[in-house]
């Protein structure tokens, strides 16, 4: 069979935010982890719009569409316009788990939840003439999982080539993310084995990698084993952590001599209510400052994440975050607009309470308010996200945040780190566009060590 994954461009892709190296640090794994399922007779591409022009005009057996909210729409648009000329379609991911009977409507099969169990059953169905509107995810197991179809991504288009991840979902429970919501008819936490994990990141060239679970911490003694087998690898990584596993134990210590050197962490709010509300236990009674002081003395540099609309949040929200974080001497700092994603409690909730103002799922980008906030108009709310940005990127603040630290060293790397993420686009684009990648991965591992 011709098989296509396509990975459709999310809309804030095609916006004046767009800022092409955000949208090409990572290749989708997702889609080269399905690939794998495909057999060798089968003639395989991965298209990511992102990173290339997608032409629809060929006619494949079978193509598969990912779908995240933003780029639901358009996913919809490629699909109809297969199905038109016969062209057989399965979509799959965080949207069309959520919603799969408007999915439905622009594909034959939608496949729900993670798609390890749910997608070689398909595709065997499919191979014998009889395949389901629906698959659900079922039973998982990661441990058996073949090693993702890497030699069909284009490595030389990414930043990042070396994304990898070991588990899937999180065992939290916080009411606007959407990790629960793809997990909802199931256990929402899997982890592969040390000898699969292993297996897999012999098979990565260099020396910088990023792991993209979720959670990266959630099973500790997986990732104590883990770290002790890294010490040895001589390996710069990066990934995502919770406030909590900060703190407990030794777990970061082991994690920083295996080479964890940038952690990307969900602070989300400075206020202890709004953490209540959003069922954030990671961070509730969680000293932020003694976390921050933690990975400093190690040397590990901070992207926090933080969002706005949470509904202790007022107009003095905004500016009270940014001097927290520049106080704190957070080396970078992704903000966002509270967004009650379709199949979150969040989004069940306000939907009772008729706050949903939009269902343009074009808006749910997090830079837009899509719900009635009890204290802040749509205009306050995106005016203090974009002054948020402003203010925490000024040359004279970043260069305030980098004194933040202990050693100097760290205030070096900081000012390295966050000046050329956030002020020099053209150099980022020129990189982009001349697939500079290399060059610029050697400068990123250097920083990071
Ligand atoms: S800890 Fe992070 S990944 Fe887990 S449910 Fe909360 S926001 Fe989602």
């Amino acid at each position: 069979m011709k098989i296509k994954f396509i990975l459709p461009a999310l809309q804030e892709a095609k916006t004046p935010f767009w800022r092409p190296i955000k949208y090409s640090l990572f290749p989708p794994l997702g889609l080269a982890t399905l690939a794998a399922f495909c057999s060798e007779e089968d003639e395989v591409i991965i298209v990511d719009e992102h990173i290339e022009e997608l032409t629809y005009d060929d006619m494949p057996d079978l193509v598969c569409i990912q779908t995240y909210i933003t780029n639901a729409l358009h996913a919809y648009e490629i699909g109809d316009s297969y199905r038109k000329r016969g062209v057989y379609v399965a979509m799959g991911g965080l949207h069309a788990t959520t919603l799969p009977i408007e999915a439905k409507a622009h594909a034959d099969t939608v496949l729900l939840g993670i798609g390890e169990t749910s997608f070689p059953l398909f595709l065997k169905e499919l191979r014998e003439g009889k395949p389901r509107q629906f698959y659900q995810t079922g039973t998982v197991c990661l441990d058996n999982l073949p090693l993702p179809r890497r030699d069909l991504l284009k490595r030389s288009h990414y930043l990042v080539p070396n994304s990898m991840v070991f588990s899937r979902g999180c065992p939290n429970q916080c009411s606007f993310c959407y990790v629960n919501s793809f997990f909802e008819k199931g256990q929402s936490f899997y982890t592969c084995k040390i000898d699969r994990i292993l297996k897999e990141l012999d098979t990565l060239p260099g020396k910088h990698l990023y792991f993209l679970d979720d959670n990266l911490f959630a099973d500790k003694k997986l990732c104590h084993e883990l770290f002790r087998e890294m010490k040895s690898m001589n390996r710069v990584f990066q990934g995502a952590i919770t406030v909590n596993s900060v703190l407990e134990g030794d777990l970061i210590e082991e994690a920083y001599e295996a080479g964890f050197r940038s952690a990307f962490i969900g602070f989300e709010s400075m206020n202890r209510e709004n953490l209540i509300k959003a069922r954030k236990q990671t961070n509730i009674n969680q000293s932020y400052q003694t976390a921050v002081k933690r990975l400093d003395e190690l040397g590990i540099m901070i992207n926090g994440s933080f969002i706005f609309g949470m509904e202790e949040d007022d107009k003095d929200t905004f500016l009270r975050t940014v001097s927290w974080a520049i106080e704190s001497g957070i080396t970078t700092a992704t903000f966002h607009i509270l967004t009650p994603y379709p199949g979150t409690s969040l989004f069940h909730q306000m939907k009772e309470e008729n706050r949903i103002q939009s269902f343009d799922w074009n808006a749910y980008d997090t830079r837009h308010l899509v719900f009635q906030h009890k204290n802040l108009s749509k205009e306050e709310m995106e005016k203090g996200y974009q002054t948020a940005y402003r203010e925490f990127y000024k040359w004279s603040n970043i260069g305030k945040a980098s004194k933040n630290h202990e050693k100097v060293r760290m205030s070096i790397k900081h000012f390295t780190y966050a000046g050329a993420w956030k002020k020099f686009e053209p150099v980022w684009n020129f990189i982009v566009k001349q697939k500079l990648f290399p060059p610029a991965r050697r400068i990123l591992e250097k920083t990071l060590r």
